[in-house]
């Protein structure tokens, strides 16, 4: 079937589902494959909980007139995402980098919902199935789309962009994040600038940083808007950011200097769509971050910094510093492994803890193998289970603690110890 029959079908709800767990009615079930299952065997069962039809590339599965045969259900997806992308027009804006995409994400969507019915990818939906969904998921009322490309190797970028069309792009950072897949820190910069490569040859434009010197090196040649560093700094982290804009003080309830950067980044979107000044001072200070990115928790007497939902080494260091920063009495920090680092890892998690014990926290604990293989100056565990036992024996006595690790090591079960 040609795409353009095919989004007629879609245009009659703008619904596709990938999953017959949580299948909704009138939609267009796309039978993908994951490494454990073949959505093909769910096409059936996808009409019968309602679905109009499915789309299957195994020809046995083709047993009734509403499913649709096709020779790759993925690149079709692909392909009605990029179809529905043109059939918009409203302004797109990609964001990509090593960490704080989510983050940035949300606090771009928070201030531009003050003046549009803006759409942003839901949660982490970011690589080549999340960012075909997320397309497919905009409404024709929706006003501006803000997409979050996901990347741990070189073309993936390039492929997400030819999809999703960004107008507008921003990349958060070149850190140190998916070494492996990449290819060390220059892999990450050169894979991440592919989206400077397209927004240059769409004559798009890109968002810059100007105090990072790599996005000011790699934009020259594009047409690009800079932070307008004279109008907003950051005026204290107490924990949360202080935020000096124009002559307002937005008190906002995120933490981590780190994050300065991602609300200047919403701020330059809010002012670049001519968000009026006042929606964009409430949408910060009204901002709260959810699922384990920087969370801060009040247990009993303690303050629990809770960044459990990833980590890398430059994520890590930025958080250690953060941390040490605070100058509280008492303070521990738990770590877990940080995965993906490929051939770096050793050397990566012996620098975090370096730099961990030349920040003379008191307490320290590493959770994970990784960290396990590296000389540390506090307490190590290989794993998860050894840590419990300590802790069942020697339990948690500190009142500021972070925690902070990659999502496998789930370190928010760490929550469960402290009373
Ligand atoms: P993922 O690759 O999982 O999609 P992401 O890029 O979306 O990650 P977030 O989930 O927004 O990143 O943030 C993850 C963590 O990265 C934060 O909790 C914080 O520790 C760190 N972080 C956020 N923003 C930045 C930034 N601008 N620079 C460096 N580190 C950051
Ligand atoms: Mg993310």
């Amino acid at each position: 079937m040609e795409i353009h029959s095919l989004y007629e079908l879609y245009k009659e709800h703008f619904l596709v589902d990938t999953d017959t767990r949580n299948i909704r009615k009138n939609t267009i079930f796309f039978a993908l494959k994951g490494d454990n299952f073949n959505g093909n065997t769910f096409a059936e069962k996808a009409l019968a909980l309602g679905a109009n039809y499915a789309i299957v590339d195994e020809k046995e599965y083709k047993t009734n007139s509403r499913i649709i045969l096709v020779d790759d259900v993925l690149q079709t997806l692909q392909k009605l995402a990029n179809y529905h992308r043109n059939q918009l027009n409203i302004p797109f804006i990609g964001l990509t980098g090593s960490n704080g995409k989510t983050t940035t994400k949300e606090l771009i969507h928070a201030v531009l919902n003050k003046k549009y019915n803006a759409i942003a990818t839901k949660g982490n939906l970011n690589n080549h199935i999340g960012v075909p969904l997320t397309l497919l998921s905009i409404q024709p009322e929706h006003e501006i789309a803000i997409i979050e490309m996901g990347a741990n190797h070189q073309k993936e970028i390039e492929f997400l962009c030819s999809i999703c069309e960004p107008d507008f792009g921003y990349i958060t950072n070149f850190g140190k994040a998916h070494l492996e897949g990449f290819g060390g820190v220059e892999g990450v910069i050169k894979g991440k600038s592919e989206l400077y490569t397209y927004l240059k040859e769409n004559h798009k434009t890109a968002i810059v940083n100007p105090d990072d010197k790599i996005q000011v090196e790699k934009t020259e040649t594009i047409q690009r808007i800079f932070f307008d560093r004279d109008k907003i700094q950051l005026k204290a982290t107490n924990p949360f950011l202080s935020i000096d804009y124009n002559s307002n003080t937005i008190e906002t309830q995120i933490i981590g200097t780190y994050n300065f950067n991602n609300i200047t980044a919403a701020i330059t979107f809010g002012e670049l769509f001519n968000v009026p000044e006042e929606g964009i001072v409430n949408a910060l200070q009204t901002y709260v971050s959810e699922n384990n990115r920087s969370q801060i928790i009040e247990k009993n007497n303690t303050k629990i910094i809770l960044d459990a939902y990833n980590a890398n080494p430059s994520s890590m260091k930025v958080a250690l510093e953060n941390f040490a920063a605070l100058k509280e009495n008492n303070q521990l920090i738990i770590l877990g492994d940080m995965f993906e680092l490929g051939d770096e890892s050793e050397k990566e998690h012996q620098a975090i803890a370096d730099l961990a014990s030349s920040l003379q926290l008191e307490n320290q604990y590493f959770i994970g193998e990784h960290f396990y293989k590296v000389t540390i100056a506090h307490k190590k565990f290989k794993t998860f289970d050894d840590f419990k036992s300590y802790i069942d024996k020697n339990p948690i006595k500190q009142q500021s603690i972070l925690i902070k690790g990659s999502r496998g090591m789930q370190l928010e079960r760490v929550l469960e110890f402290i009373s």
